[in-house]
């Protein structure tokens, strides 16, 4: 399956920032050969129209970190899907553990908003993990099993192969401690054969399952080769330029 690298920047970088990045990206990957994998950058709000427009002649993607279940109306700071399609989003992250973590989002809240995003076209990056206390309890499976079918609840098959999954054990974001390839592999292959395939049978081949947590250059090439891993969910490297293209051209 052709890889995804998705750089979440989180609240990072105003729009002078997000140009000059943006701008390095799109020189550094003039020669890219987009078959090998498809790129995306989510920058926070405030960057995506300027983004869009600097993307205009570029085949790297855009997405949005979060949006708001409802169609329209007084819901105050929050962005709607059609807001999200209007400024060029193709893709929307939902569910990350920091917005679990800091905005009690919970997997019935996620399921609304990735059933509205399918609505759009837009599709959903459904962010699942387990914490460190979860897999030292060796509750990891069941705990990312649970996040999965809630999350996915009601929809149809359709919908559910549209649907990108990103496995990021919380221990693993933000920490500079990576799971292995073996760790990663495993609960991929957990994922696509036990529980996407109870949704969708052998349809669950096609679906895209992301890692994330501390993903850099140095780790890339072995976790990005792992049969069940089909691109990375990238924070901290995706802000840097070398970080992020070293990435992407460790795809072979
Ligand atoms: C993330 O927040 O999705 C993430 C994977 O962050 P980091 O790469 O910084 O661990």
């Amino acid at each position: 399956m052709k890889k995804l690298i998705a750089g979440n920047w989180k609240m990072n970088l105003d729009i002078g920032e997000a140009v000059k990045l943006i701008d390095q990206l799109t020189a550094e990957l003039n020669d890219y050969d987009f078959e090998k994998a498809d790129i995306l950058v989510c920058p926070n709000f405030t960057c995506l129209y300027p983004v869009h427009e600097l993307l205009k002649d570029s085949q790297i993607l855009l997405g949005a970190q979060n949006m708001y279940h409802e169609t329209e109306g007084a819901y105050t700071g929050e962005t709607s899907g059609s807001m999200l399609k209007a400024v060029g989003c193709s893709y929307v992250i939902l569910g990350h553990s920091e917005r679990r973590k800091y905005f009690g989002e919970t997997d019935e809240f996620i399921n609304l908003k990735i059933s509205k995003a399918q609505s759009y076209d837009l599709i959903p990056i459904l962010c699942v993990g387990e914490s460190l206390e979860e897999r030292e309890s060796d509750r990891h499976f069941e705990v990312v099993k649970s996040q999965l079918l809630k999350s996915l609840s009601g929809l149809d098959k359709d919908e559910v192969l549209k649907t990108t999954v990103a496995y990021e054990p919380v221990w693993a974001i933000g920490t500079g401690k990576n799971a292995t390839s073996s760790e990663a592999q495993e609960m991929h292959k957990f994922i696509r054969d036990e529980v996407i395939s109870g949704i969708v049978g052998d349809g669950s081949k096609s679906i895209r399952i992301l890692y994330g947590g501390s993903l850099n250059e140095n780790v890339s090439e072995e976790l990005l080769s792992q049969p069940d891993i089909d691109g990375g969910l990238i924070g901290g490297a995706s802000l840097k330029f070398g970080s992020f293209t070293k990435i992407i051209r460790s795809i072979k």
